[in-house]
């Protein structure tokens, strides 16, 4: 049993919720003076969560704890949630009380940040239930041996991108260690604790005459699924021929497993080679197999787990067949821009996807500015600067292989970055998720005022991968239409001619001395600068490659030192 004290309404909300989240554990709320509820709870459970703050816990525990630490076998874990739920601190059990596991569940249900001081790597363990996969069997005894350094077996561990593990996880770990299996493998030996992730990859092609009952259907699945040793939570989705688009048995079937149905064309089907052709859906639909194909392209498969089976109703003729394909393993690339340098500029999903990926790639400037947000184990391959394509490629090799890549970029990473190479490389057999930055025009912008409140550009001075005939036309059509203009790239030791005839070009276009530039170097890191200056008076050995130049537009205006831009086309009166 798990007691929960608390000693305020708020504690007493977060109590309830929690009691909600627990409520396969038994939990318990003791009421009344704390004190006594404490020594109560200390008494009658094997968990204690704490709605108080660390000291007063601390107070009321001292005196039930033996000073030695000879009773830790049998002291209950303790963790204590402050009064802005922000926090689950495993205050003492941490290992044998079970703190440490109990601190992590009880952060996953408020919302909030576990915090485990016992000292060892592996508290640093991912959250295996927050991977968007069904999950199944021991979460708790698992997560406890991840958390204390014991051997953990994987099984499975190709069969889905999982983030970086810690060292104690391995597929050679003894038979009898803990378990994680992913994939439909059977269980583990029993009596070993064993925890099940099932990554969605089965779909189950299905032919339904008119009419077929929904519960047919679902039958044939389910038992299609569990005579060839496959789980249901694997499922992935359904698919079929177009033609049984509106067919309510089959949206009913799909609806009760809670899975998408796909519908294909008779052609495309027709086109597929199937173990199992015949003529009776050949005749009604125009293909000579539904369920086969149908499984067989809706997973992008080859080869069936499942041949064609009809369904056995009694005492009437079969309305349904399926066929069981598995999707290829799908690696997922996420494309993380870092913001301009600060680490609070950094976003919190992007600080998520890091520590979801298994190997990190990029320059090794980049991987160095986030390396402690990173797991232990996780893989990093940081090349130096020039090596772009490769790197992009590398990282798009990596998750065709099944693993889970970041591909880290500075700013926003498809802002004149690593997501279009990355990206003209990929193909439809991985999984991409973008992650957006603060790019350096945002970053500076905020830093010099208000530049860019009316309609902007970017333009990269770099005539490394663009013609400079082409950067020109750009600069001079962002000149003519009166757009404000940002340019990355704008100078180094070999190109410094570039930004001055960009400038000049500008200001054929505006009044010189009175429209607004903002120069701003190394935005948010520790040797930031900026300047507000003007067309006129810019002095361009100011400027590096660790600079964006922002020019206004006709109706910019620097205003107390700042760089104003109007929203409309001109000043308000
Ligand atoms: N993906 C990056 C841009 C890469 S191009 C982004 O979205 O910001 C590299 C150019 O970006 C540099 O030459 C410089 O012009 C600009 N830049 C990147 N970080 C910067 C920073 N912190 N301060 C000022 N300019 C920066």
């Amino acid at each position: 049993m798990i007691g929960l004290i608390a000693a305020t309404a708020a504690g007493r909300q977060a109590a309830a919720q929690l009691a909600e989240a627990l409520a396969a554990d038994d939990c318990r709320l003791y009421e009344g003076p704390v004190g006594d509820a404490v020594r109560a709870a200390f008494a009658e459970c094997t968990q204690l969560v704490c709605f108080l703050a660390t000291g007063a816990t601390v107070r009321l525990l001292a005196p039930l704890l033996s000073a030695d630490g000879s009773d830790k076998h049998t002291d209950p874990g303790v963790v204590c949630v402050d009064e802005a739920r922000r926090f689950a601190v495993a205050l003492v059990g941490g290992h044998e009380g079970g703190a440490n596991a109990l601190a992590v569940r009880v952060a996953a249900a408020l919302d909030a940040q576990a915090v485990v001081t016992t000292a060892t790597d592996a508290t640093d363990v991912p959250g295996l239930d927050t991977l968007g996969l069904p999950v199944a069997g021991d979460l708790a005894a698992v997560s406890r041996a991840l958390l204390d350094g014991e051997p953990v077996r994987l099984v499975g561990a190709d069969r889905f991108p999982l983030p970086a593990l810690p060292a104690n996880v391995s597929a050679d770990a003894p038979a009898d260690a803990p378990t994680i299996v992913v994939g439909d493998e059977a269980a583990a030996a029993a009596g070993v604790p064993t925890l099940r992730l099932f990554p969605p990859s089965l779909v189950v092609g299905v032919g339904a005459s008119k009419g077929a009952p929904a519960e047919e259907i679902l039958e044939l699945v389910r038992t299609a699924l569990a005579d060839a040793g496959l789980d249901v939570r694997s499922l992935h989705g359904l698919s079929s021929v177009d033609a049984k688009a509106d067919e309510p048995g089959l949206l009913a079937a799909a609806a009760e497993l809670g899975v998408p149905v796909r519908f294909f064309t008779a052609d495309e089907l027709a086109a597929v080679a199937v173990p199992n052709p015949s003529d009776a859906p050949l005749a009604a639909v125009g293909t000579p197999s539904v369920a086969e194909a149908a499984a067989l392209l809706g997973a992008g498969a080859t080869e069936l787990l499942v041949p064609k089976r009809k369904s056995a109703p009694e005492g009437r003729a079969a309305m349904a067949t399926v066929a069981v394909a598995r999707r290829p393993v799908r690696g997922r690339l996420a494309i993380v821009g870092l913001g301009p340098g600060a680490r609070d500029l950094l976003t919190g999903r992007a600080r998520t996807e890091l520590r979801r990926a298994s190997v990190i790639v990029g320059l090794d400037q980049y991987v160095d500015q986030i390396r402690d947000l990173l797991r232990p184990g996780v893989r990093i391959e940081a090349t130096g600067l020039g090596a772009e394509e490769e790197r992009a490629r590398s990282a798009v090799r990596l998750a065709q292989q099944g693993l889970a890549v970041a591909l880290i970029g500075s700013g926003d990473a498809g802002v004149y970055a690593m997501a279009s190479p990355a990206l003209a490389e990929a193909g439809a057999d991985i999984d991409v998720v973008g992650v957006p930055g603060v790019t350096a025009a945002m970053a500076a912008a905020s830093l010099l005022g208000a530049p860019l409140g009316h309609d902007h550009v970017s333009i990269s001075l770099s005539d490394l991968h663009t013609p400079w005939e082409v950067i020109e036309r750009r600069v001079r059509a962002a000149a003519e239409a009166d757009l404000v203009v940002t340019f990355y790239n704008p100078r180094s030791r070999a190109r410094d001619w570039q930004l001055p005839k960009a400038l000049s070009i500008l200001a054929e276009h505006r009044d010189a001395p009175a429209t607004p530039v903002g120069i701003a170097r190394s935005v948010s890191r520790p040797d930031e600068w900026h300047k507000v200056t003007t067309l006129a008076a810019l002095d361009p050995t100011e400027v590096d490659m660790f600079t964006v130049v922002t020019v206004g537009n006709t109706a910019s205006r620097e205003v107390a030192g700042r760089f104003v831009t109007p929203r409309g086309y001109r000043w308000q009166g």
